[in-house]
């Protein structure tokens, strides 16, 4: 039977609570253990779908079509256990089926209250599904005290009488900060997060203590007193140079080792840790570097591109190079004085990545144009490709006109809404004037690659499964005026209505995606397209 470790934050947000947890899942899969990793989102959204990038960086999507948090991202990439809809719920949704429930009359005339109905259905969500797993680790979002987070720490505390100490246990995070006019760090705060825990029911087995310096053996042991747990389950998190040393370095601290005690498991096997190892030497011995050019929209949040800088990391550890990332701004592009060029020369390669809406698409349209007529290694992602074509049309296809519907009428819409297509189920439709909550095309489908083509190669395979959020499409009634122009559609849905893949065969590397492959990349298994795209760049850097 499954167990359970329940991960809360205290004192402050942004202490990494999700990394803390994939770090834990990657430590304990090390050992040999089935584990899955939950969240639990506090907030009143049905799903992170509609919320700004701005605010709570970039929605992750599931093959299974599911919109959710960041942090299923790292738990992914940390474990390689592909997320699900149901590994990550929200306040929202839980009321919103409540609410539904109690329409249809299913509670038969009974009040519906916080206890026991909501707190009910989080219990329900956490033990739902679980197949053979030997863990399942549950990182309840928000800090303690948060007026939302209370239904689900009440339910984690009932959860952890229904089935037993023994099967479960608690970890809480709290930072250490230290204060330099008295050149000390305090303990108060993490002492004041532990009493508000334990006055709602919980007292964590296990402190994992973000802290920016050695924590000295007496703050430790304070820490312990006061808290009322031992001194080797206060685990000091320090910094780390790359969030991939995360797992070795929580490992080094003991935390695995103390989370298997707090279970009372004594014959696990020691982690294998070889595969950390690699990737970390990989990371910090690198033979060179490359500096990529991501021209997007949201560039003043690196959480918004959370999963795409991942994978452009990962496609350094498959060339075993640096690579580093430059931001910049389409909509700077778009100044009838802006110099592009100046900008773009030091790129060794350029990549536009997924967005939404009109707001820098002419910086984007026209840095596609330099990367095809410079040469330069060129990756559009989304609504990278969609801008990929219209440049194309426009430039190459002699349609000056083109455009998406996405920004208006337009008379070329090489990019259009498209409201049936066919999906697993059968055929999905959409009103152009419907909700804007989950009404994208979402998660995975497949896609049929051209035989000779380059992505065929790259990928090694001719029918591949990729994950989609996107409303609008290239139309595919302007194929053969594109290809015309160069720019061959090498992947396409298997019914042969959706283009899923552009490239141009004359180019060095030049490769427009309609889904997000960087979802799915991982350190231990760098995507082919990242990889690839890499080491076109490294080619690149030997050129200039
Ligand atoms: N805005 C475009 C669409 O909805 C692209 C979306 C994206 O890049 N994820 O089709």
């Amino acid at each position: 039977m499954a167990r359970f470790i329940f991960i809360t934050g205290g004192v402050v947000s942004s202490l990494g609570k999700g990394l803390m947890a994939a770090s834990l899942a990657a430590l304990l899969q090390a050992r040999g253990f089935k584990v899955r990793i939950r969240k639990f989102d506090p907030y009143l959204n049905v799903d992170p779908g509609t919320m700004s990038p701005y605010q709570h960086g970039e929605v992750y999507v599931t093959d299974d079509g599911a919109e959710t948090d960041l942090d299923l991202g790292h738990y992914e990439r940390f474990t390689g256990v592909a997320a699900r809809q149901s590994d990550n719920i929200t306040t929202g949704r839980i009321y919103r089926d409540i609410i539904a429930k109690e329409r249809r009359g299913d509670y038969l005339g009974a009040t519906v209250q916080v206890i026991p109905h909501v707190t009910n259905e989080i219990k329900s969500f956490a033990t739902a599904d679980l197949g053979d797993l030997d863990f399942l680790i549950c990182e309840i979002g928000g800090t303690v005290g948060d007026i939302e987070s209370l239904p689900f720490i009440e339910a984690i505390r009932q959860l952890r009488n229904d089935i037993g100490r023994a099967r479960t246990v608690s970890i809480h995070t709290t930072l250490i900060p230290y204060i330099a006019a008295a050149g000390e760090l305090k303990t108060k705060p993490t002492q004041h997060s532990v009493r508000d825990l334990t006055s709602l029911g919980i007292q964590p087995d296990i402190l994992l203590c973000r802290v920016d310096r050695p924590l000295p053996d007496g703050e430790r042991a304070k820490i312990a007193q006061f808290c009322n747990v031992r001194k080797e389950a206060v685990i000091p998190a320090l910094d780390a140079k790359s969030i991939y040393a995360v797992p070795l370095q929580y490992h080094r601290e003991g935390l695995d080792a103390e989370v298997l005690r707090a279970f009372g498991i004594e014959d696990a096997p020691e982690p294998d840790l070889g595969q950390w190892e690699n990737i970390l030497d990989r990371l910090f011995n690198p033979e060179g570097e490359v500096t990529i050019g991501v021209v997007g929209k949201y560039v003043g949040l690196q959480d918004a591109y959370k999963s795409l800088t991942e994978a452009l990391v990962h496609g350094g550890i498959a060339n075993r190079v640096k690579v580093n990332i430059r931001w910049l701004d389409a909509e700077v592009f778009e100044h009838p004085e802006a110099e592009l060029a100046p900008q773009l020369e030091p790129m060794h390669a350029i990549l536009v990545p997924g967005g939404f809406g009109e707001r820098g698409s002419e910086g984007k349209i026209a840095s596609v144009e330099f990367a095809r007529t410079r040469r330069v290694p060129f990756f559009g992602i989304c609504l990278g490709m969609q801008m990929a074509c219209i440049e194309g049309a426009r430039n190459t296809a002699g349609l000056p006109g083109a455009s998406s519907s996405e920004f208006g009428e337009t008379a070329e819409p090489v990019v259009g809404l498209i409201t049936e297509w066919m999906s697993r189920e059968g055929l999905e439709r959409r009103a152009a004037n419907g909700d804007m909550g989950g009404t994208m095309r979402l998660g995975a489908y497949e896609a049929e690659l051209g035989g000779n083509s380059h992505v065929a190669a790259i990928y090694g395979n001719t029918c591949i499964s990729e994950r989609h959020r996107h409303r609008y499409e290239v139309n595919v009634h302007y194929k053969d005026a594109l290809e015309a122009g160069g720019l061959v559609f090498s992947g396409m849905s298997p019914d042969g209505a959706l283009p899923e893949i552009v490239e141009r065969p004359d180019h060095p590397w030049f490769v427009g995606v309609q889904f997000h492959p960087e979802l799915k990349s991982k350190p231990f298994e760098p995507h082919p397209l990242f990889a690839s795209f890499i080491e076109a760049a490294v080619k690149q850097s030997r050129l200039v």
